[in-house]
């Protein structure tokens, strides 16, 4: 009996060579989150697809789900974000970590709007000028989907209001001076300003000099890592005991 297609929008998240001919790829898609996918034969000559299937492109792909490897049977371009990217180190060198965050998050999100938000920073990395300003809003926003967004104006611990001048990644973000554990590093009150306005869209030209611009790409990056090797840790063991069977009754 022939198996049923599915058709999806997707990004291209990661993609490896794999036997002789073949090429995996990592996809997320907008309606089933992260498929692993196999697109068989595209490296022997006139592939139909072979360039299609790299990083920061998006696509429209048949697939046929498979028990480990979904099969990629056609695929259409319908963005090319790589051009504008792939030449620059430094925007090239922001979209991978957007790529390797998204692939972590996938699990943890709701598909439609993690997908949106990683299509429209792809696509602002290509021209923004200010590449990183872009990854670490992208950052914000895609772990406030997640539900594991930082604090940066009330204390992470105690809620009481800002602005404080103490931040601690493991302790969610800013801590007031009752809060503050061992650790905790003092800033200047506007870098966390600065982050909360990236965090929610706002202007930040009034306050964004060089150093405090610096300064919060380093609390937004310590917190990303420190936030995702913990929740990380905690969803692989809950997939490997999902997998061996022992939640079944959940
Ligand atoms: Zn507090």
């Amino acid at each position: 009996m022939a198996r049923e297609s599915i058709f999806e929008r997707a990004l291209v998240v990661r993609s490896y060579d794999f036997g002789e001919a073949d090429r995996i790829v990592v996809l997320l898609t907008r309606g089933r989150g992260l498929i692993r996918g196999v697109a068989k034969g595209v490296r022997r000559g006139k592939s139909r697809f072979g360039s299609r299937l790299e990083p920061f492109v998006e696509i429209d792909v048949t697939l046929y789900p498979g028990r480990n490897l979904a099969s990629i049977a056609k695929v259409e371009t319908i963005n090319f974000f790589a051009s504008g990217i792939i030449d620059d180190f430094e925007r090239y060198a922001c979209a991978s970590a957007v790529m390797e965050v998204v692939e972590k998050l996938s699990t943890a999100t709701e598909e439609e709007a993690l997908y949106d938000l990683t299509v429209d920073a792809l696509s602002r990395l290509r021209i923004d000028p200010q590449p990183q300003i872009v990854m670490d809003t992208y950052f914000l926003q895609a772990l406030e989907l997640a539900g594991w967004a930082p604090s940066f104006f009330a204390c992470a611990q105690c809620g009481q209001a800002g602005p404080h001048h103490a931040y601690h990644a493991a302790a969610g973000g800013a801590v007031c001076v009752h809060c503050r554990p061992p650790g905790a590093v003092e800033v200047d009150p506007e870098v966390l300003h600065l982050a909360w306005l990236w965090q929610h869209g706002g202007d930040t030209s009034a306050i964004a000099t060089p150093q405090r611009v610096a300064m919060a790409h380093k609390l937004v990056r310590s917190f990303v890592q420190w936030q995702l090797e913990k929740k990380l840790a905690s969803l692989n063991v809950l997939n490997q005991a999902t997998r061996s069977g022992r939640m079944a009754s959940f």
